[in-house]
């Protein structure tokens, strides 16, 4: 099945018992079984749903996978990969994360004896110095956030592949529609299902889809047992959401290349984080692992300080200034207080994640409005 086909058709069933097109929200918590473990293959909710079940076969199709787990938020799932880790085993990952995962890894993993590396992705060769028998798990994300750095996927698989290392991809940024890492050789992929799946922002949920039966039986075992899994509202919500995935990430691409250009040539502004332009450092590798650049785009106000930076990211009327990305409104994040506020303020603007740094979550608004917007707020 191609993709506008699977975001809509993938496992989902008419329902069984009344012709439902659209899967129903089973708003139960338990199941009758005729007689002790005789039932149809669902006991408890914590562990199996039907809504859910619908959902996560839809979320492994959309990666190529065979295997798909929905959690209860992008942390959530996240937290479950890192359960497969014991004391003392040791992970890579790169300087420029998602805020909510270097703390997870920082202040939760870290106290169970779990040691972290911090490496520069930009070039994976930068990896092997950090590797030993103890490494376990290399743990990357790309496009970056905030910063839009691409790692090149296929040269990190061939180095944890070569030490038998998971590699988990955390492919929020870029949606299912612009990149499958599985494909590319890592073993797992990660989604915070709350951006760009569910699109709409009115959920939040987590995802991992993986080919491997015996990693799956592991993170099944997790999931169950720890029990940060959704529930069927939330799940209908994504199935329903994933419907339009490739339209509203069309729509995304298309406007965040005009927003793009236009601050490309803003006198106001300084650098822009986007890896369609030509000139950015990785930009063969995102042509050749991505099907387009996203909606995702990051921008320095030039010379602005905190203060001016804020009384511009508070004029927007069609931004919405919010943390979160991936819906189908625009939205502006001042990164250094919102989204990357937990990282060492020195850490932080080593990233490149600077007072005057603007993250955009362009949405699939008339771009002429967007860029109206845009050229209002960096005029004051
Ligand atoms: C939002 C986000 C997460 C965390 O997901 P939640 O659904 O908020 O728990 C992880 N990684 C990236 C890149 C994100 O944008």
């Amino acid at each position: 099945m191609k993709f506008a086909t699977k975001v809509i058709h993938a496992g989902q069933e008419p329902d069984p018992s009344t012709g439902a097109i659209m899967t129903p929200i089973y708003q139960t918590s338990t199941y009758w079984q005729k007689s002790p473990g005789d039932h149809q293959g669902f006991e408890y909710s914590r562990g199996t749903n039907p809504t859910r079940k619908a959902l996560e076969s839809c979320l492994a199709a959309l990666e190529n996978r065979r295997y798909g787990l929905a959690f209860s938020s992008g942390m959530a799932a996240t937290d479950a990969v890192m359960k497969l880790l014991k004391p003392g085993d040791e992970v890579i990952t790169g300087t420029d994360l998602y805020g909510g995962t270097y703390r997870m890894f920082t202040r939760i993993f870290a106290d169970y004896g779990i040691v972290f590396h911090f490496a520069d992705l930009s070039d994976p060769q930068n990896i092997k110095q950090y590797i030993n028998e103890k490494t376990k798990l290399i743990w990357i994300e790309t496009p970056t956030n905030p910063t839009m750095q691409i790692v090149d996927i296929a040269a990190v698989s061939a180095i944890s592949k070569e030490h038998q290392i998971i590699l988990t991809v955390d492919n929020t940024f870029a949606s299912p529609y612009l990149q499958n890492p599985g494909d590319l050789g890592a073993d797992i992929v990660m989604h915070s299902a709350t951006k760009y799946l569910g699109g709409h922002s009115d959920v939040v949920m987590g995802a991992l889809m993986l080919d491997d039966e015996e990693l799956y039986k592991k993170l099944w075992f997790i999931y169950n047992s720890c029990g940060a899994t959704p529930g069927p509202m939330d799940s209908f919500l994504v199935l329903r959401g994933i419907k339009t995935l490739h339209l509203r990430m069309k729509a995304h691409c298309e406007n965040g290349r005009k927003v793009a250009h236009f601050l490309k040539s803003h006198p106001e502004v300084d650098k822009v984080y986007w890896p369609g332009f030509e000139d950015h450092p990785n930009h063969e590798i995102a042509k050749k692992q991505m099907k387009d650049f996203g909606g995702m785009i990051s921008f320095t106000i030039k010379g602005a300080d905190a203060e001016k930076t804020f009384r511009i990211v508070s004029s927007f009327k069609v931004f919405s200034l919010a943390e979160s990305l991936g819906g189908v409104e625009s939205l502006v994040n001042h990164p250094a207080t919102m989204t990357h506020a937990s990282i060492p303020k020195e850490t932080r603007e080593k990233a490149g994640i600077t007072d005057n740094l603007l993250r955009l979550s362009v949405g699939v608004e008339d771009a002429d409005d967007l860029l109206d917007d845009l050229k209002r707020v960096l005029d004051i």
